[in-house]
């Protein structure tokens, strides 16, 4: 105890590291491979043969809003996508400088925020495009703009039939800079559906108005990521992957036509072993009961940092290179697995997502298991778990 004048007591104070030490004492961890991110925008990039805009809206995906961001200004991407004004603002204050269109509705109040900040507005009806005019005007700030054209998505923007006027109107703005003309793709992760052929023509025909009335034709933009694998017509002038991005696919059943690679990997460790007992049950509910003396481990996450609950008793880990599963319900902060006569000790590494060994598990895996889509996997993964960056030459947040 020879350092006692550097430890933080009360009466000396509050600790002056505690502002500036990363709380990060657990082992969990959500990893982050800048390098892969920086290899599936190059390969989407030269399958497209267009420029990029990349998502990065709900926290890029899980994967950290600001250090992915920052990861592909450096990699130059061309354009970056989110969905509220506010995740764009957090990017123009981490010094992020490339164009920013915020795809989410509008409403009027916030039209100063965007133009002071230099984000793109999405504009998806005649009286929004009134509302930017207006706070452009009284700005005296011109503010930059994609109109949103609904081809079957029915969520935002003006139906292609009737987006005659709308287009007119927004030529004719003296406040708003028509950048780009846009629409939203409904079915594209199914590479045999229709709907997007009907979706590629009636976003065409809403296009061909410009032309009708002579006015210069903005960046035309429709690819999701499922537009990016499946559909070269939707390509046109830029695109806008998100998911295929962070390497993983829209619909896991699909084969990728492109070679990415998933960026994140998930990962804690043992933190506690016992034998249970045949005819013992596990965890909440004692829904699971062991058929024979077994071995169990308990992993220090759960529900509270978002690994779906519906796990319970259905997904798996690698311990060791080997596959086990998880027994009984997934708690808010623990789960158990049952590793049979298989062996662990305390601090091995256990993967929830990712390689070990021989093995991998796929979020896209782990979405069947849970019942829902990958999109929800990742983005559910929340700010308890400590993310690591590796391979990039983004510096950490915080530091100059
Ligand atoms: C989220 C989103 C995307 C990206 O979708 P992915 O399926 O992740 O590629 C593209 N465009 C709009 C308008 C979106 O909301």
């Amino acid at each position: 105890m020879g350092a006692m004048s550097t430890q933080p007591h009360a009466h000396l104070g509050p600790d002056p590291h505690e502002a500036t030490r990363p709380i990060d004492e657990r082992p969990t961890r959500i990893r982050v491979d800048l390098e892969r991110l920086g290899h599936n925008l190059r390969a989407i990039r030269s399958h497209v043969g267009v420029p990029v805009m990349g998502i990065v809206k709900a926290n890029a995906y899980g994967h950290g809003l600001v250090q992915v961001a920052r990861h592909l200004q450096a990699e130059g991407v061309e354009q970056l996508g989110v969905a509220f004004v506010e995740e764009g603002i957090a990017l123009r204050r981490a010094g992020i400088d490339v164009p920013i269109l915020v795809l989410g509705g509008i409403f009027g109040h916030q039209v100063g925020r965007f133009i002071a900040h230099d984000l793109e507005i999405t504009v998806s009806s005649l009286d929004k495009l009134r509302q930017v005019e207006s706070a452009a005007e009284a700005m005296g700030r011109k503010a930059v703009i994609h109109l949103k054209v609904d081809t079957g998505m029915e969520r935002i923007g003006v139906h292609s039939y009737s987006a005659g006027p709308f287009i007119e109107a927004a030529v004719a703005s003296d406040w708003c800079v028509l950048k780009g003309v846009y629409s939203h793709l409904a079915c594209a992760d199914d590479p045999g559906s229709p709907m997007t052929a009907r979706q590629v023509e009636r976003f065409a025909e809403a296009c061909a108005h410009f032309t009708r009335i002579g006015a210069p034709m903005p960046i035309r933009h429709l690819a999701n990521s499922g537009g990016v694998l499946h559909f070269p017509d939707t390509w046109l002038d830029m695109v806008r992957p998100g998911i295929v991005l962070y390497g993983v696919l829209p619909d896991p059943a699909s084969r990728p036509a492109i070679a990415v690679q998933p960026a994140m990997s998930l990962v804690s460790q043992v933190v506690y072993f016992k034998v249970v007992k045949a005819g013992h049950g596990v965890s909440y509910g004692a829904t699971w009961v062991a058929p024979r003396d077994t071995r169990v481990v308990t992993v220090p996450i759960g529900y509270g940092d978002g690994f779906p609950r519906a796990l319970s008793s259905r997904g798996e880990v690698l311990i060791r290179g080997r596959r086990h599963p998880i027994v009984g319900r997934v708690c808010m902060d623990q789960f158990m697995v049952d590793i049979g006569d298989g062996s662990a000790w305390n601090e091995d590494e256990v993967v929830l997502v990712g390689a070990q060994g021989g093995e991998g598990i796929s979020v896209e895996g782990v979405a069947v298991q849970a019942g829902t889509v990958p999109y929800e996997i990742l983005v559910g993964l929340n700010e308890r778990i400590p993310r690591d960056y590796r391979g990039g030459a983004s510096v950490p947040v915080g530091v100059p």
